[in-house]
C-alpha cells in the first residue's frame, strides 16, 4: 500500500502518516515544511515504518505533481492520497472584514491544494489499479458560527461538495473518494486561533463530550476510510466531531 499526504508535517497529517506506517504502508510524507515532514519520517523510521519526505506547497501545481511523481517513483505506485494540508488564517473574520489577501490564501491552499491532489493523484491511484482518496474538510462546513472565518467555512464547504462529485466520476475506476470532517480540535492549527482561555471555553460550551478532539482520532478516521473496512463508502462526509453537529443543548 503506498500512501502520499500532503500537509504531514504536523497535526493530524503525522498522526496519519505514523499510523499508516504502523500498518505498513509506505508513505510519502508531504508537506511545506521540509524539517516538519523530515521529522516525521524520522519519527516512521524509528516505528520501522517506511517513509519519505518531501518538500511543497499543495497551492502550487507543479509541487502536487512532484509530490505524486515521488510516490510513483520510489514506491512504485499510488493507493492512498490525503489531502488534508490546510491552514486558517489569522486575518479570517466576517465576510465585511476579511481582507482579499486571506480570502485568495485560504481557498490556494484549502480548496486547490484538494484540487491539485485528486488532478494528479487520481490518475496515479487508477495506473495503481485502484485505492482512496481522503479530503479533510471540516464541521463548519455543516454548521455557522458567531465565532466567524469566512473563507475558512466557505473553503472546507467547497472541499465537501467537490469530493462528492469526484467520488462520482470515479467510482467505476476503483477510486473511491470520501471527506474526514473533524470537529474542533487539540492541534496547532486551532490553539494558535483561540490563544486565550475564554476563546477556548465560548466553543467548548458546544461541544457534547466536553473537550477537544485529538489528532490521533482523526488518524483512526482516515485509517478507516482509506482501508477495505469502507469499501462500500464513496463520496460521503464522515463526521467525526465530539457530537457537535447534533447537539442543541449541551450536558451542563
Ligand atoms: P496543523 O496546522 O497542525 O497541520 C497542518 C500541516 O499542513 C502543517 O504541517 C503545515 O505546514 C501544512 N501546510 C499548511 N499549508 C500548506 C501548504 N500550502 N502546502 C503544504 N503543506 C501545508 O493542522 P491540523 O489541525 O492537523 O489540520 C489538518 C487539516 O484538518 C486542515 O485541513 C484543517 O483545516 C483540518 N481541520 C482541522 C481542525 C482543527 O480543529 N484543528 C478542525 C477541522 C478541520
Amino acid at each position: 500500500m503506498r500512501f502520499n499526504t500532503p500537509g504531514a508535517g504536523s497535526g493530524i497529517g503525522r498522526h496519519a502518516a505514523l499510523l499508516f506506517a504502523q500498518e505498513g504502508a509506505s508513505v510519502v510524507v508531504a508537506d511545506r515544511n521540509l524539517a516538519a515532514a523530515c521529522r516525521t519520517v524520522e519519527a516512521m523510521h524509528e516505528l520501522d515504518g517506511q517513509g519519505v519526505a518531501v518538500g511543497g506547497d499543495v497551492s502550487v501545481a507543479d509541487d502536487v505533481a512532484a509530490m505524486v511523481a515521488k510516490a510513483e517513483k520510489v514506491y512504485g505506485g499510488l493507493h492512498i492520497i490525503f489531502n488534508n494540508a490546510g491552514i486558517m488564517d489569522s486575518g479570517d473574520d466576517n465576510v465585511i472584514n476579511t481582507p482579499d489577501d486571506v480570502i485568495d490564501r485560504t481557498l490556494a491552499i484549502n480548496v486547490k491544494g484538494v484540487i491539485y491532489g485528486c488532478r494528479y493523484g487520481i490518475p496515479a491511484i487508477v495506473r495503481s489499479g485502484g485505492g482512496s482518496v481522503i479530503n479533510t474538510a471540516s464541521f463548519v462546513a455543516f454548521m455557522g458560527a458567531a465565532t466567524p472565518q469566512i473563507a475558512y467555512t466557505a473553503s472546507k464547504g467547497a472541499v465537501l461538495a467537490l469530493t462528492r462529485e469526484l467520488a462520482v466520476i470515479h467510482a467505476r475506476e476503483g477510486v473511491r473518494v470520501n471527506s474526514l470532517c473533524p470537529g474542533p480540535l487539540r492541534t496547532e492549527l486551532l490553539m494558535k486561533f483561540l490563544d486565550t482561555e475564554e476563546k477556548k471555553q465560548r466553543r467548548l460550551v458546544h461541544i457534547p463530550m466536553g473537550r477537544f478532539g485529538e489528532a490521533s482520532e482523526m488518524a483512526k478516521a482516515a485509517l478507516f476510510l482509506a482501508s477495505s473496512d469502507s469499501s462500500y463508502m464513496t463520496g460521503a462526509s464522515l463526521l467525526v466531531d465530539g457530537g457537535i453537529t447534533s447537539a442543541y443543548v449541551t450536558p451542563e
